[in-house]
């Protein structure tokens, strides 16, 4: 008996399904259950991304060999404006990925208040086995492979995983060959910034995420931490978002004790300087054996004490399986879909609240959002009016999130009574998180654009 117990006791949880596009889809699914008035059919539509354009397609690589690559392009609404999302490659890439990246990029626009729907692309690839003329090859060969489903109006990409500024100029001078004679450069943003780039879209997602935490602390979102100065962070992947990240949160007086990047993570609780970090991985190829520090795995890192922690990598980094182990006060999520929907959980039970990825990263589509309107005036705005207007919007967004929550569960009896009116039945609507109500807030905004427009035809 004894020992059947010990059985049922050490027996794993079920398996979690970690399939991205699953996860979007159940976090739609609980945020509806908030939203009585909106009709099962419209929240079908909201739902679902309208396309998937897949594309397969040869390049001759520098070594002399032929190799397929296969991508994909994701436009899961435009309600409220263009497609607006990343390019992401890496050999992970799955349809579902980018389909559920996209719906994320839908809600993300609505919450940042900005005139775009949602889309993502990624190519199934490894860059760190190509050489820089093989990844220019294939991101024109996929560009012209997209040929118009792409557009200024239509859908704009961005920089996203291995993707950087120098990807932005290929994609856009591929368009712009394909279309001569207009103005092409809103294509895409995260351009360089002689190319149309704007200034401080480089730092803007980690910026957004900054100025998000700065916000949500003073708001009183984690009792008895409310300022990042003095905080201590640790930041999980260390490339763009991750480590702009750590240099910021540090410039604003957070301790940065932990970092770390796919090769591993490092930790020292005094706490260290992220330059030294990002000169060590530019010299070494990783932040692994700073000098000073400790060498410590990912798992280790996502587990280390601290008052802040920032996943900037990928998806699906806090589990059913880990999430207990979290010993941060705050999760603030640079990356998109860091934490599944078990971890969250299992956080909330914790008490640990988390800032979601569709708020916290904003910071990045806010200021291509900027670039675009740029690139139409044909100006440059100096930066500091670039991290004004980004500050502005990462306030408003903040708050909106944050009386949403309020709003929410202050009024659960009453859409409980307007719930059993409308015979949807089911689990007791309980107190929500800060995602179902960033959630709910969102796919209110893209409703409500979708009726003013009327159904199609
Ligand atoms: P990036 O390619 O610049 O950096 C990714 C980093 O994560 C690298 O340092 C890599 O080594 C590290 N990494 C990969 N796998 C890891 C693992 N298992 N453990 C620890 N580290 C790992 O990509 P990025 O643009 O910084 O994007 C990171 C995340 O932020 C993604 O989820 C992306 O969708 C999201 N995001 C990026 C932007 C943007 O503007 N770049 C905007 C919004 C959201």
């Amino acid at each position: 008996m004894a020992q059947q117990q010990r059985e049922a006791v050490a027996a794993p949880p079920p398996e979690e399904d970690l399939n991205p596009y699953h996860i979007a889809q159940a976090q739609f699914d609980w945020a509806a259950r908030y939203l009585p008035e909106l009709k099962p059919g419209l929240g079908e539509f909201l739902k679902k991304p309208k396309r998937l354009v897949t594309v397969e397609f040869p390049i001759q690589t520098e070594d002399g060999t032929v190799k397929n690559f296969i991508g994909y392009r994701a436009l899961h609404s435009r309600s409220r404006g263009a497609g607006k999302g990343g390019l992401r490659y890496h050999p992970d890439v799955t349809a579902d990925e980018v389909r559920a990246l996209a719906s994320w990029m839908t809600w993300k626009c609505a919450i940042a208040d900005l005139p775009f729907g949602g889309a993502k692309g990624g190519i199934v690839c490894d860059p760190k086995k190509l050489t820089t003329n093989d990844l220019r090859r294939i991101t024109r060969r996929y560009i012209a492979e997209l040929g118009d489903t792409i557009g200024p109006h239509t859908d704009i990409l961005a920089p996203d995983v291995n993707t950087n500024a120098e990807t932005m100029a290929w994609i856009y001078d591929t368009y712009e060959m394909m279309h001569r004679g207009q103005n092409n450069l809103g294509v895409v943003t995260g351009k360089p910034v002689d190319l149309g780039g704007s200034l401080g879209r480089r730092e803007a997602t980690a910026r957004g995420c900054l100025f998000a935490t700065q916000i949500a602390l003073g708001r009183g979102i984690v009792p008895g931490l409310d300022s990042v100065k003095g905080a201590s962070v640790v930041v999980q992947g260390f490339g763009n978002a991750g480590s702009i990240a750590a240099e910021l949160f540090a410039e604003a007086g957070a301790s940065i004790v932990g970092v770390s990047d796919s090769k591993g993570g490092i930790y020292q609780p005094k706490g260290f300087d992220p330059t030294e970090a990002r000169k060590h991985k530019k010299k070494t190829g990783s932040v692994v054996s700073l000098s000073n520090t400790k060498n410590v795995s990912n798992e280790e890192l996502l587990a280390l004490p601290c008052d802040i922690l920032i996943p900037a990598a990928l998806e699906n980094q806090i589990r059913s399986d880990n999430a207990d182990q979290v010993r941060a006060r705050f999760l603030v999520e640079a990356a998109n879909g860091p934490t599944t929907p078990a971890a969250d959980l299992i956080l909330f039970e914790k008490g640990i609240p988390i800032l979601p990825d569709i708020l916290a990263n904003s910071g990045g589509v806010t200021v291509s959002y900027f670039e675009w309107v740029q690139n139409f005036e044909n100006e440059q705005w100096d930066e500091d009016i670039v991290n004004e207007k980004l500050q502005i919007r990462m306030q408003r967004a903040t708050d909106g999130v944050i009386d949403k929550q309020k709003e929410i569960n202050g009024s659960l009896d009453t859409l409980e009574k307007q719930r059993k009116k409308l015979g949807r039945l089911g689990e007791p609507l309980q107190p929500v998180n800060l995602r179902t109500a960033a959630y709910v807030l969102a796919i209110q905004r893209v409703a409500k654009v979708t009726l003013e427009r009327g159904i199609w035809p």
